[in-house]
């Protein structure tokens, strides 16, 4: 790609040229990154607009008023680094004096950062008196301030993603850079990471691709010592407090100790709930339930515990956030929806970029 000019947080281009790619631009898997949105602090659109043809002021789609969310723009390589909204052009991903810059993203990506900033647990809290898209635009303006004083410069790569990640690494900027020689697997770089038509399929077929298993789904565990601590409560009591925690909090507690694990046991129906509902894993948000319960009904194969599948198979699977461009290693390579390998890419890379 010739442009420097791309989405920070996934590294993918505004736009599609014919003959370069080996695909299809009209494609409707790809018009994701045809919509793209400036996100700003609000005082930096003033400093950075270069041609002025009205005096009419762009909208503001974002709530919170520490930041700037435009309005749908769209760019093409003769554009170079500036955007049109309205009648005006800004420059964008220079600093505009003052510490503030124009950043063009897909709106797709601006949506998933705003959840994960919003969900995950491991975000600090520190910038709580913002919205999820002030926290957003601050992490992003830190990060270009900190490649700017740090002498790691202030090129378009503000995560490092292309120095730091071997190629063929999801989070390498790949889709940029090597699209031409790496066969089809660029395909899944540029598909649409929000809509994802089969997600809830894609997770059927890891069930039924689960070996079977038979009696009891957890094996003995003889604990090693005597209990302590919160080991001691009683399990009814346990049972109360497990109620009210949050899924994530009930799995760690689980985890804590062997005499823990056998207290507040974890099963079937605990992971499909969780799971399914996006409580465990947040960047799974759009699981159709139906979907999933219709089969289960249908399909059950009474041989599994419980007349259930073993959806600690989804979970081992759906912890990974993040799968490799040769696939999954596991049979389901050509199951995995190219739609939710990006998202899973885009997720981690905003995650890692979080602050902890
Ligand atoms: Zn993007």
């Amino acid at each position: 790609m010739d442009s420097n000019i791309f989405c920070v947080l996934c590294g993918g281009p505004f736009h599609l040229e014919h003959h370069i790619y080996s695909l299809n631009p009209q494609k409707a898997v790809y018009q994701w990154m045809y919509d793209v949105r400036l996100l700003a602090t609000p005082s930096a659109l003033s400093r950075q607009i270069i041609g002025v043809y009205s005096q009419e002021q762009p909208t503001n789609l974002s709530e919170d008023d520490n930041v700037f969310l435009s309005q749908s723009t769209q760019w093409k390589i003769t554009d170079s680094d500036c955007f049109r909204l309205g009648e005006s052009y800004y420059c964008v991903l220079t600093d505009d004096g003052h510490g503030n810059v124009i950043f063009p993203l897909h709106h797709a990506c601006i949506q998933i950062g705003c959840r994960v900033l919003e969900l995950h647990p491991g975000i600090s809290r520190v910038t709580d008196q913002l919205s999820p898209l002030g926290r957003l635009n601050q992490m992003l303006r830190l990060q270009f301030q900190y490649n700017k004083s740090s002498g790691v410069g202030v090129g378009h790569d503000l995560f490092n993603l292309n120095s730091e990640n071997q190629t063929g690494d999801p989070r390498s900027l790949l889709a940029m850079d090597e699209l031409g020689w790496w066969g089809d697997e660029h395909e899944k770089f540029l598909t649409d990471p929000l809509e994802i038509p089969g997600i809830s399929q894609f997770i059927l077929d890891v069930l039924r691709a689960t070996p079977r298993t038979s009696g009891p789904e957890s094996p003995a565990v003889r604990p090693l010592r005597s209990a302590e601590s919160i080991e001691k409560m009683p399990n009814e009591l346990l049972d109360i407090i497990t109620a009210h925690l949050p899924p994530l909090s009930v799995v760690a507690l689980h985890r804590s100790s062997r005499l823990l694990s056998l207290k507040v046991p974890l099963d079937a129906h605990f992971y499909r709930e969780y799971v399914a509902n996006g409580s465990l894993f947040p960047q799974v948000w759009d699981l159709d339930n139906e979907e999933l319960e219709d089969d289960e009904n249908e399909k059950a194969d009474f041989s599994r515990l419980d007349g259930l599948w073993d959806w600690k198979s989804v979970v081992r699977l759906l912890q990974k956030k993040e799968f490799s461009v040769y696939g999954l290693g596991c049979g389901l390579s050509e199951a995995i929806p190219l739609g939710f390998w990006n998202r899973c890419r885009i997720w981690r890379i905003i995650e890692d970029a979080c602050p902890p």
